[in-house]
């Protein structure tokens, strides 16, 4: 220590971990150095809370909640620990001591990116919830070699790189090396008392989980949670016959066989053999935590019948399905208890969110494939689904088609596992995660279900954490808000309702809406050394950021693009409003159409951003690699979320969620928490637009003809005429034209029929925005009606109703 003025005790730790930790002189020590030095200080202190916390849960036997989920997408670690240590001015200090800037550190943290999209980031936020809650929690993944691809552009298109989040170890794991489970497959079953009793499972290979234990911290008390994820590891003595003869080619290879099941995120599941890595990992991961689950309750409790009391477990949609036989195979095969017995606690144990209706994403597994693979569990299964079926049948004597319908097994084609069913009947509450999603899935996909078990279904609608998506994503209004209503808003979001009145003052709206431009000028800096594109701040930033899919619907984003772009060359002398239009998004390797969208965004940009016509006025721009991180510098920045899928598609959504959190309006179809969004801002501070889910039904019902629509709206005759046509594409006119086909026969998801009502409704966009005071308060009244929609509000709810657990000591 010397008496450098802003020395604190975390500069002197920092200094200590780059000698003792790191092994470089501080002098001489790098942006990730010092990246990792100031993790492994916060870590240590992490670390004692996170003893301390176990501890506690351990003596008092506490009632635990077990999150299941085979995605977490975690993002950066380093500011969401900071902060919940309340060392973040500490952690600047002792960057400036080395001439760095904190962020330039950060910069250096690879994202967590063991996830997908929404499913992954709400496990994530789930996670933050029930730490500041103090809920005694585990969650439960794999911890992937390579997590999320990482998505470049070249000459338009996306391309995939793999993602080596691991390559330099990281910080924020623990490896747990006492914590191992052996993992079984294939082979064959004995039944030496007969076909009703336990069974003996002869296994053709066995793989070890080894636990690493990440820290997920709360920010309001000293209560640490746990998110646990699995490796894959050959047993030790496998490779040994062949490393002898010296043959270690094949020795890596029959190793490689067991390892690869923690290698990667969502294996290719085009090819039979990557569909069976798939399922080999929802099995792997699943069975580890249930054992790990009940080794934990015996050393607290010494016996099993108890279970249900001590543990909730809940499944993050249906790919820890199997977890329901294999609680089963668990209680009766290996503590040997009888078959009620067992039934009645797995069923008082499970709980179930859904996260799609659409049929094309209901799990299902080849009859066949759960043979090879797991032959214990296949017969498990048919026998839940045969004492099921005799139940449901008293339901409705005679009606055969409704226990088909019901079946654990589809019969239709080739027999296969239905996994949602599966979790459904294994599960005492099952939910979807909006008030419309809930409803739909009891009127439709479930409805068979919900007849013999009303009781059992119920709505959680979703939430993001508001400490990464505001306090930590958007430190100038979190800075704001502290002032004007104080900061009770970090642990209680409803108080962001106090910001109401503040819509109606000039002073408070100048600051928000100076705030908004700073961001936005953040933003276009990044985005200018980035990519290249030049951004006005003072244009509208129009924002859609998620997965690419159909059913999300940038390309009804995109005719409006084309819209505007060929109605300001016709009008060059209209006062135009200048915006901006933002895309980013990945979409999946095997999703031909996915891509051909991502192109298309890139070909339209290209010829926009070009064309002095319309400079000033049209920019657009497409930002690679969508993540947290870049969701994180995106979300401030946007003053137009666009939430535009088909009504009745998106379940809920959280995207939605964080933009108007920080401040963005919501153009947006009548679908998923759009509506519960619509119902807190107020009708007056958000764009919907658009068929609502009962007239989709209908339009698809009557026959519904796209091209109709289009040869009675010239406009959109023009702009799609525009697209296949070759104007964005001029090397290869006919590019697009299979696009513009498919949109003009089939356009599943009715982009035609909402088209003339969403651009409508961009034009009343424009119309606001030019009055920068109207647009400023209903910015702020959407922040202020976003209290609902914090994930502590939705962990909360699913504590009280459906896991009965309570806050730790
Ligand atoms: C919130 C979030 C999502 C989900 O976005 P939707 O708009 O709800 O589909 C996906 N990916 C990341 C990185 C996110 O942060």
């Amino acid at each position: 220590m010397n008496d450098t003025p802003n020395r604190t005790p975390l500069t002197a730790d920092v200094e200590r971990h780059l000698l003792d930790s790191v092994g470089v002189a501080p002098a001489e020590a790098s942006p990730s150095d010092l990246l990792q030095a100031v993790s492994l200080a916060a870590r240590e202190q992490l670390s004692r809370r996170w003893v301390a916390s176990t501890a506690a849960d351990r003596h008092a036997k506490a009632r635990r909640v077990v999150y299941l989920s085979m995605e977490f997408l975690m993002g950066r670690t380093l500011g969401n620990a900071l902060a919940a240590l309340g060392l973040e001015g500490p952690a600047a200090d002792a960057a400036q001591a080395h001439a760095r800037t904190l962020e330039d550190l950060q910069a250096h943290e690879p994202d967590a990116a063991l996830g997908n999209g929404g499913l992954g980031r709400l496990a994530a936020c789930f996670l933050d919830s029930m730490a500041a809650l103090g809920l005694p929690s585990f969650g439960y993944g794999i911890r992937y070699e390579f997590g999320m691809f990482a998505q470049s552009i070249q000459g338009g298109r996306q391309v995939e790189h793999p993602d080596p989040w691991l390559e330099n170890g990281t910080p924020w794991e623990f490896p747990r090396p006492d914590v191992a489970w052996p993992v079984r497959f294939g082979g064959w079953v004995e039944h030496p008392q007969g076909p009703g009793g336990p069974a003996v499972w002869h296994p053709a290979g066995t793989v070890n989980a080894k636990a690493y234990d990440m820290v997920v911290p709360s920010h309001h008390d000293e209560r640490v949670s746990t998110l646990r994820l699995w490796r894959a590891a050959a047993p030790a003595h496998i490779d040994l016959t062949a490393f002898n003869s010296g043959d270690y080619a094949r020795a890596a290879e029959f190793k490689n066989q067991f390892e690869n099941i923690s290698w990667v995120l969502y294996p290719n599941d085009s090819t039979p053999a990557g569909r069976e890595l798939r399922l080999r990992q929802e099995y792997f991961f699943t069975s580890a935590s249930l054992q790990d689950v009940l080794a934990r309750h015996m050393a607290e409790h010494g016996r099993l019948d108890n279970l249900h009391e001590a543990v909730a477990i809940h499944l993050n949609d249906t790919h820890p399905a199997i977890g329901v036989a294999e609680l089963m195979r668990l209680l009766l095969d290996e503590h040997a208890l009888p078959w009620a017995r067992a039934w009645a606690i797995t069923q008082a144990t499970f709980s179930y969110t859904n996260h799609t209706l659409m049929p094309e994403a209901l799990e299902t597994w080849p009859v066949g494939l759960i043979q090879s693979v797991l032959p214990r569990h296949l017969e498990i299964v048919y026998r839940i689904n045969h004492e099921f079926l005799l139940q449901a049948a008293r339901h409705r004597p005679g009606d055969n088609a409704f226990l088909q319908r019901l079946s654990l097994i589809d019969e239709s084609g080739e027999r296969r596992m239905r996994m949602a069913h599966l979790s459904i009947v294994g599960s005492h509450k099952i939910n979807g995660v909006s008030a419309l999603h809930s409803q739909l899935l009891v009127n439709t996909i479930f409805s068979d279900f919900a007849a013999i078990w009303p009781e059992r279904f119920t709505n959680m609608t979703n939430g993001v954490t508001p400490r990464r998506w505001l306090a930590q994503a958007n430190p100038a209004l979190a800075a704001l808000l502290d002032e004007s209503i104080g900061t009770a808003w970090r642990r209680d979001l409803d108080r962001l309702a106090d910001l109401a009145p503040l819509a109606d003052d000039a002073a408070f709206r100048e600051r928000f809406g100076a705030i908004k431009r700073a961001n936005k000028a953040r933003l276009a800096a990044r985005l200018q050394r980035e990519l290249g594109v030049p951004l006005d701040p003072d244009s509208l930033f129009d924002v859609q950021v998620k997965r690419i899919h159909e059913y999300k619907r940038q390309l009804l984003n995109v005719l409006h693009v084309v819209t505007r772009y060929l109605a300001i060359i016709a009008e060059p002398q209209r006062s135009w409003v200048p915006r901006t239009v933002l895309f980013a998004g990945k979409a999946a390797s095997s999703y031909v159409a996915a891509k051909t969208i991502i192109r298309l965004i890139h070909d339209v940009a290209s010829v926009v951003n070009h064309d002095l016509r319309v400079a000033g006025r049209l920019a657009v721009a497409f930002v690679p690699n969508y993540g947290v991180s870049v969701a994180e510098a995106l979300m401030p920045a946007a003053d137009l979320s666009e939430q535009i899928s088909t009504a009745g598609t998106e379940a809920s959504g959280t995207g939605n969620m964080k933009l108007a959190l920080n401040g963005a309006l919501t153009i947006g179809t009548d679908d998923g928490a759009n509506i519960e969004i619509r119902e807190a801002v107020g009708d007056d501070n958000i764009f919907i637009f658009g068929l609502r889910t009962p007239e989709v039904e209908a339009r698809r019902r009557e026959g519904y003809r796209p091209g109709q629509i289009a040869a009675a709206h010239p406009t959109l005759q023009q702009v799609l005429d525009a697209i296949g046509g070759g104007l964005f594409s001029p090397d290869e006119p006919g590019r697009y034209r299979g696009l513009v086909d498919s949109l003009l026969q089939v356009d599943h998801y009715l982009l035609l029929a909402d088209y003339a009502d969403y651009v409508a409704t961009q034009q009343r966009v424009d119309a606001l925005f030019t009055d920068a005071a109207a647009w400023q308060a209903k910015a702020v009244r959407n922040v202020a009606g976003m209290g609902p929609f914090s994930s502590d509000r939705t962990i909360a709810q699913y504590a009280r109703e459906v896991w009965r657990v309570q806050r730790g000591g």
